[in-house]
């Protein structure tokens, strides 16, 4: 099999961080250090974890919208760190993102035209007449009335105003989009219908999505594959619908167990992790997750775990590897057997079933 169309070797994001009258670099926040993953063309890879996990900053390196200091990132054969100048211009217009905050995203001193033509006229797309009539064509895509381009931002609601923030990437005809909690801010009435939006963009235009969001929910409904990432890192990678039915590393075990289910099958045992996250200036040794995982032994304060792979289902962690290996790459009886150890091991576990969320 080919190289997937968009593609991720290593990738790594620190950021310096400097002291002193000097500004000396005495350290570095390792918000992304060694991410590798690919996505076909067509596919949604849901991207899950706390805050200041580095999902964002992830999106954000991919596009260049900050500098990666490590690692390679290609787009159709495309080496994204190394092209400049009209090459750089021509991949960014094939790579467009949709952030979390309709309100900030949008210059309100711009009319809705302004705000769209922006983009055709840097990347010198068409006529002026060709502008307007691929503006009106992005808007209609996205629900959005023609006439909305004499008018302002603040004329419109939450759920519009992500529209066209929507249409504003759809306006450059993009390949690949960067979603970054495009929902989150939203009334939860009006999350649904600019999640389906993005799902008929994805099936009419053939995109590829990288879609960001801590609501666990969203990712399952809208993504093919969905990462875990925790510190830096992709801890667990999986189809959505593996991941969601046999979750193998324990820190994506204690997320979905957040997640109230009316789905009996699907209820388990509330996992409550100790402490917060630790700074990524200074990660934890061997394992990241070891100070906060009720299943942690000797070896993960030690050694960081490699990746173990089934059928496409990856882990890293030492206690997953042995299960899976127990059940003879059973994913389902691992699964079962890690939550089984979380819920004995974890003192404040809850029994769903007891009516805990
Ligand atoms: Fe927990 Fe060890 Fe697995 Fe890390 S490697 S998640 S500490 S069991």
């Amino acid at each position: 099999m080919g190289d997937p169309f968009f593609s991720v070797d290593r990738l790594q994001t620190h950021f310096p961080i400097r002291r002193g009258v000097l500004r000396r670099v005495v350290g570095a926040v390792q918000a992304v250090d060694g991410v590798s993953f690919g996505i076909e063309r067509g596919e949604t890879l849901g991207l899950v974890g706390e805050s200041g996990c580095g999902k964002t900053t992830v999106g954000r390196s991919l596009l260049r919208l900050v500098e990666p200091t490590g690692g390679r990132v290609t787009l159709g054969g495309v080496d994204v760190r190394q092209v400049s100048g009209r090459q750089l211009r021509t991949l960014r217009r094939r790579m467009q993102v949709v952030f979390q905050d309709p309100y900030g995203s949008l210059n309100p001193r711009m009319t809705v035209r302004g705000i769209l033509e922006e983009g055709l006229i840097v990347h010198r797309m068409g006529t002026a007449a060709e502008r307007i009539e691929r503006m009106q064509r992005a808007l209609e895509r996205t629900g959005m009335p023609a006439d909305a381009l004499r008018r302002y931002p603040h004329e419109f609601s939450g759920g519009q105003r992500q529209r066209i923030a929507i249409a504003r990437a759809l306006v450059l005809e993009p390949e690949f989009l960067v979603l970054d909690e495009p929902v989150s801010a939203l009334d939860v009435s009006i999350q649904a219908q600019v999640v389906n939006l993005l799902v008929d963009l994805r099936k009419d235009l053939g995109l590829t999505y990288l879609f960001i969001s801590h609501d666990l929910s969203v990712v399952e409904y809208l993504s093919d594959r969905v990462a875990v990432m925790y510190l830096g890192r992709f801890v667990e990678t999986a189809t959505a619908a593996k991941l969601y039915a046999a979750p193998l590393h324990p820190y994506t075990q204690a997320l979905f167990s957040a997640v109230p289910s009316v789905d009996p099958e699907r209820r388990r045992s509330r996992i409550i992790l100790p402490g917060d996250v630790p700074s990524p200036s200074r990660p934890p040794s061997g394992c990241r997750f070891h100070p906060r995982c009720p299943l942690a032994e000797t070896v993960c304060r030690e050694v960081d775990p490699p990746e173990v792979a089934v059928e496409g289902h990856r882990v890293h962690c030492h206690v997953a590897a042995r299960e899976l290996d127990q059940a003879g790459g059973d994913t389902a009886a691992a699964s079962q057997r890690i939550a089984e150890l979380m819920t004995a091991a974890s003192p404040s576990s809850r029994a769903a079933a007891a009516g805990s969320v």
